[in-house]
């Protein structure tokens, strides 16, 4: 399906809908149909015949067969509807299936149309003797060739059950149009390399679609699938991610840091350089644990990553706000003290209790709280630094990129959003017959693309935005 730009969506309330999805336009008229999912079983036994006989041989006992039952007055293809016929009718059905097919053909079906779907089916092609992970892996073969409508072996399939419409008389061909009966007669003498073949197999298989639609169950299909996904083993595949990245820049930051350490001793006393070192050298202690700890794959890289940005576009925007706000730098220590010591006091005060051995030490909070100033001139704010939310800070500091692209990313992340959940933890099974589920990564396999050099160009930006109050190194020159 092709990709629909952002300004296509329409906005209503807090949601974004496609024109697919509108409540007010198809949106609730549309109902989501898979070939696969809801049809494919029906018509398994079709596949069998051409993959097991070839395109050629498959189509020419296809067409004999279906002449035969048109006599019988049987011409129906769908299994479900067949399993409807009287016992005598389907024994009659797959008798004139046989004289064309030899049975094994059909023979991999039985592992999943068992006794209590069909009886007949199973006790006319049962055999003893098979090989019943031969037959499996036949299926799933099939599957996977037939998985989607586009697939040619799906189109195979609606051209066969095509001409059960046509030869049982419920199909009507208007003269009109003259590409479909064109299609129906050319397209078994065809490859699929044909260039002819572009025209046939949309019209083929929209037909298809048109006739299926009502005669095929969807409870059967599931049926069908159910037992196939039961009876074969999930393959789960993860993708690998290179886990090296570049050291130099690591170095070089970590020899910049030594060098502020070294210098700087004029500034020491004053809050601006406290607030703004303060966070440099979190961002800074963030990267050298990403790649110390390699945790540059990991779901944690990505979550310590965000936080660096976080950081990064609050000390830019201090910085920024400086003229208009001489003491902004006080005035932001105040704030994350106000932060803490509502949680300190929801402690001390005996609200809630946390254990002994919890992260959370009440004592120290309190020590922190109590630095700057007596805790009584602290106030507790529970809005946005400077009423500034986190996205316009972005803004202001000119940075939306970051902020659309790569905080936004992280967020699913921070949060444990779906997008994330499903890259990081979820893996895509590569059984056919599965349709192609996820599985959980429960052995911890699936690792993610490095954070490094996105972590690398934060910390670039970092020592950009500090770079016209601390002095950086001569061999800083990146
Ligand atoms: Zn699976």
């Amino acid at each position: 399906m092709e990709k629909i730009e952002l300004s296509k969506h329409v906005k209503q309330g807090d949601t974004f809908y496609t024109s697919f999805t509108d409540p007010n336009g198809l949106g609730d008229k549309l109902c989501l149909s898979s070939w696969a999912k809801s049809r494919l079983p029906e018509f398994l036994w079709i596949g069998l015949i051409i993959y097991n006989q070839g395109r050629k041989n498959g189509f020419e006992n296809l067409y004999c067969i279906i002449k035969d039952l048109e006599c019988e007055g049987i011409a129906i293809p769908q299994l479900s509807k067949i399993f409807e016929l009287t016992e005598e009718r389907q024994r009659k059905y797959w008798s004139i299936i046989t004289q064309y097919v030899e049975k094994n053909v059909l023979m991999p079906l039985t592992t999943v149309i068992t006794p209590d779907i069909n009886e007949i089916f199973y006790d006319y092609f049962f055999d003893f003797s098979m090989n019943i992970d031969d037959n499996i892996l036949k299926l799933l073969d099939i599957a996977k060739e037939s998985n989607r409508l586009h697939d040619e072996l799906s189109t195979d399939i609606c051209f066969i059950v095509d001409w059960f419409y046509v030869l049982n008389g419920n199909l009507y061909i208007s003269s009109e149009i003259d590409i479909l009966p064109k299609a129906l007669s050319e397209y078994y003498k065809c490859t699929h390399e044909d260039e002819t073949m572009r025209m046939y197999r949309p019209v083929i298989r929209s037909v298809c679609q048109n006739l299926c639609n009502f005669d095929c169950s969807k409870m059967f299909s599931e049926k069908i699938w159910k037992v196939l996904g039961k009876i074969s083993k999930c393959n789960p595949l993860r993708i690998v991610w290179d886990e090296e990245g570049k050291m130099g820049f690591y170095e070089i930051t970590k020899k910049t840091i030594e060098y502020f350490s070294a210098n700087n001793e004029d500034k020491k006393m004053e809050s601006k350089y406290n607030v703004i070192m303060g966070m440099t050298c979190y961002i800074y202690k963030i990267y050298q644990e990403i790649i110390e700890k390699k945790l540059q794959n990991d779901i944690s890289g990505r979550i310590l990553f965000r936080t660096m940005l976080e950081t990064y576009i609050n000390l830019k925007y201090l910085i920024q706000q400086e003229s208009k706000v001489p003491d902004i730098y006080d005035k932001f220590k105040a704030y994350g003290n106000g932060k803490y010591k509502l949680v300190m006091a929801k402690l001390r005060e005996g609200k809630y209790t946390v254990s002994n051995d919890s992260q959370i030490d009440e004592k120290i909070m309190g020590l922190m709280v109590n630095e700057d100033m007596d805790e009584a001139f602290v106030n507790i704010s529970i809005g946005y630094f400077e009423k500034t939310s986190v996205r316009n800070k972005f803004k202001e500091c000119k940075e939306d990129k970051l902020y659309e692209i790569y905080y936004e990313y992280t967020t699913n992340f921070a949060h444990g959003f779906w997008g994330a959940v499903r890259e990081s933890s979820m893996l895509i099974c590569n059984n056919p017959a599965h349709l192609y589920h996820c599985v959980p990564d429960y052995n911890v396999d699936q690792k993610l693309r490095s954070v490094l050099s996105d972590c690398e160009m934060v910390m670039k930006k970092t020592f950009d935005a500090i770079a016209n109050y601390i002095e950086l190194p001569d061999f800083y020159n990146i």
